[in-house]
């Protein structure tokens, strides 16, 4: 077993910390009803909503989180701050800012930062008056769902009107939209407000819906409404050709993934969104009117994939132009992608290293050239004492990169894969001299 000091996300033993962004599955991969390991840090609604996913979890293991706040904690071998802010991504999702011996690391967990968005504002003002308190972050472990310049959707309020029109478009059809077991409940209750109507949701959402303190817009009456929430995993073009058969019914589904900026070209690189885009689209269009690769380029708008299907790019993950936004404002040493198997990931140094204080490749480089140069000196007997990784006072750069080296482990990554956002998580390690980047 490893030796750590904290993990994000991630519930291996041996830790004497633990973080939990927000309560979707693959961030909550490991973690059960028994949890006895150590504290569980997490938002307030996230708090709140967690017994209801694991009902005999242990409450006095919770530990409250606020975002905009700063907190302090004492752990067996070290005191270290955290910074909880507003990743807007789903409700009680948090982004965190960590600071100790080990240096400076923010964990974004997923988040979308529009840039017209208020509660990103406000968020962004919470973290830009964090980092005044540190010379530099070290490691940020970024959402790299989006990051790639294909990937271009528009802000969360034009994708819901987007959905809205296309309901008012069809004023005699049932309605069904695919969501998870949280998140765009914005979306949901815009809809709601804008067309004066209750929206159907099955009871165990409608309950979530409850504690989230929205009593009176969802119902499971179904026939107080038109238009339901269905969960993704029973939203199929089967589905809505059965419904079709009794009650005119068209679905809508709201999410960032299918939608790319442009068709790549022959020379460009082929992501693995594109082949899942293309999969899905191949699969659901089926004797339809499915699009062609050169059709994809009409961004913003709803498309329809299949006679009773639309999608439109209400995305909960930022966009790449968004994750640029935000690279520029952290400026860290290093990135780290948190999606550990994903049909869009990319290294985000790959693209956004340039941002980076130091430019990675230029580091990565150096360090492998001062990896060899240890090696060497090893060899000749000469390397100095390792307590030296535990300086961690240093300022610059380069030095502060050094002493995180000996303290950090990230996930492993793996570069190309169809299937999506399996596990993410963190563990930042206290005394592990191994790197595992
Ligand atoms: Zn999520």
């Amino acid at each position: 077993m490893e030796k750590g000091l904290i993990s994000v996300d991630r519930w291996a033993e041996g830790s004497q910390a633990y973080f939990l962004t927000h309560l979707h599955s693959d961030h909550t991969h490991g973690l059960t009803s028994g949890w006895s390991h150590a504290p569980l840090f997490c938002s307030p609604l996230t708090a709140k909503l967690l017994p209801f996913k694991f009902p005999s979890f242990d409450l006095s293991l919770l530990r409250i989180l606020h975002p905009g706040a700063s907190h302090t904690l004492t752990l067996p071998s070290t005191v270290l701050h955290v910074t909880a802010i507003d990743a807007c991504h789903c409700s009680g999702s948090i982004m965190l800012l960590f600071r100790g011996d080990f240096g400076c690391v923010l964990y974004t967990g997923d988040f979308r930062w529009e840039a017209t968005c208020e509660r990103a504002a406000n968020a962004r003002h919470v973290l830009r008056h964090a980092l005044q308190n540190v010379p530099v972050v070290d490691v940020v472990y970024l959402d790299n769902t989006y990051s790639n310049p294909i990937y271009d959707f528009p802000p969360r309020h034009v994708a819901a009107q987007k959905v809205m029109d296309i309901i008012s478009s069809h004023p005699d059809h049932d309605v069904i939209i695919g969501i998870n077991t949280l998140g765009k409940e914005d979306l949901l209750i815009e809809i709601s407000r804008a067309l004066q109507i209750k929206i159907w949701v099955w009871p165990e959402r409608l309950r979530t819906m409850h504690l989230l303190g929205y009593h009176d817009i969802f119902t499971t009456n179904t026939s107080l409404t038109r238009v339901r929430a269905v969960p993704q995993y029973s939203f199929s073009i089967e589905t809505l050709e059965a419904l079709n058969a009794m009650r005119p019914t068209i679905g809508i589904m709201p999410s960032g993934l299918p939608w790319i900026k442009k068709s790549l070209q022959k020379n460009e690189f082929l992501s693995g969104s594109f082949l899942t885009s293309r999969y899905k689209r191949g699969k659901w269009s089926a004797n339809s009117e499915a699009q062609t690769d050169e059709q994809i380029g009409n961004i913003g708008s709803p498309e329809k994939i299949h006679e009773y299907m639309y999608t439109v790019p209400y995305s909960d993950h930022s966009n790449y132009e968004e994750i640029e936004e935000f690279i520029k404002l952290v400026q860290p040493i290093r990135l780290k992608g948190i999606v550990a198997s994903s049909s869009c990931y990319i290294e985000p140094m790959y693209y956004f290293g340039r941002l980076c204080r130091v430019d990675q490749q230029t580091q990565l480089l150096r360090e492998g050239h001062k990896r060899k140069e240890n090696c060497k000196r090893e060899r000749e007997g000469s390397v100095r004492s390792k307590t030296s990784l535990g300086d961690v006072n240093v300022e610059t750069g380069r030095d502060r990169g050094k002493a995180l080296k000996g303290r950090f482990s990230g996930v492993r990554l793996s570069r190309f894969s169809i299937l999506r956002r399996t596990h993410r998580g963190a563990k930042i390690h206290e005394y592990n001299s191994s790197d595992q980047e």
